[in-house]
């Protein structure tokens, strides 16, 4: 069995046992194997493999893999911080879902691309649970005003909530963060904002998607447990 193979075998069984322990058995977990720094072959490999869902996190390395996929895929999503010049380049790509609309600027910007060319976009609101200076996405505290704004853009579709964990070694760290989430998700829910669906909770990378599971978590985003390391060089 290759590497990936191996890697993708291993991760399906650990997430199939997380949701047995904590009650969730069978609930269908959408995988979306996150495919930044990693080769075109590599990527073909995992498609063969069964991945259906494929994420980058930038526009110019999107652009240039995803023609040369020989595999068949089911849908892109972008992860990244998206500059506003590279709008129309992504919406070229056809992505499934943009996981990473964090501000009301981005939110209006890509409404204005989509209205003009009669498109209506995925999006998932990316939330900034841990308060980061570094991290994209909306405060806790400014979320649900900028929902209710993002909601009222004709050609944006909010299909849920996406966020990152804090970078620790202990996954526990960012659990409370994905509680959260969860909490923000089912207030959001009640709310019954027209037009909007709460179906993705896109939270979970490789060092936390067992704790993402157990608050939660309906969508993974996962690179290294399935590529290997990332060599950025
Ligand atoms: C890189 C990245 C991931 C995957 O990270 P791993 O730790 O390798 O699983 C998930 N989400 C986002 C937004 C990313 O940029």
């Amino acid at each position: 069995m290759s590497q990936i193979a191996q890697n993708l075998k291993n991760v399906q069984e650990k997430i199939a046992q997380t949701l047995r322990q904590c009650g969730r058995d069978g609930e269908h977990i959408t995988l979306v194997a996150v495919t930044k720094t990693h080769p075109v072959e590599l990527i073909d490999e995992a498609l063969r493999l069964g991945i259906t869902h494929i994420a980058e996190n930038k526009v110019q390395e999107a652009e240039r893999k995803i023609p040369l996929l020989s595999a068949p895929y089911e849908a892109f999503h972008f992860i990244g911080r998206l500059q506003t010049n590279k709008i129309n380049k992504l919406l070229s790509l056809n992505p499934a879902l943009v996981q990473s609309v964090g501000s009301l600027y981005l939110a209006q910007e890509l409404n204005r691309s989509l209205g003009r060319k009669n498109l209506t976009q995925d999006i998932l609101v990316q939330i900034n649970t841990t308060a980061e200076e570094t991290k994209s996405g909306v405060d806790l505290d400014n979320a649900e005003d900028m929902i209710w704004q993002i909601a009222s853009l004709s050609s944006l579709r909010i299909r849920g909530l996406m966020t990152m964990g804090v970078m620790s070694l202990d996954p526990e760290k960012t659990r409370p963060f994905f509680r959260q989430l969860f909490a923000l998700k089912e207030k959001l829910e009640s709310q019954n904002i027209p037009g909007v669906s709460w179906e993705h909770l896109s939270m979970g990378m490789s060092g936390d998607f067992e704790v993402a599971l157990q608050e939660g978590a309906n969508m993974l985003r996962l690179g290294s447990v399935i590529f290997g390391q990332r060599n950025y060089g």
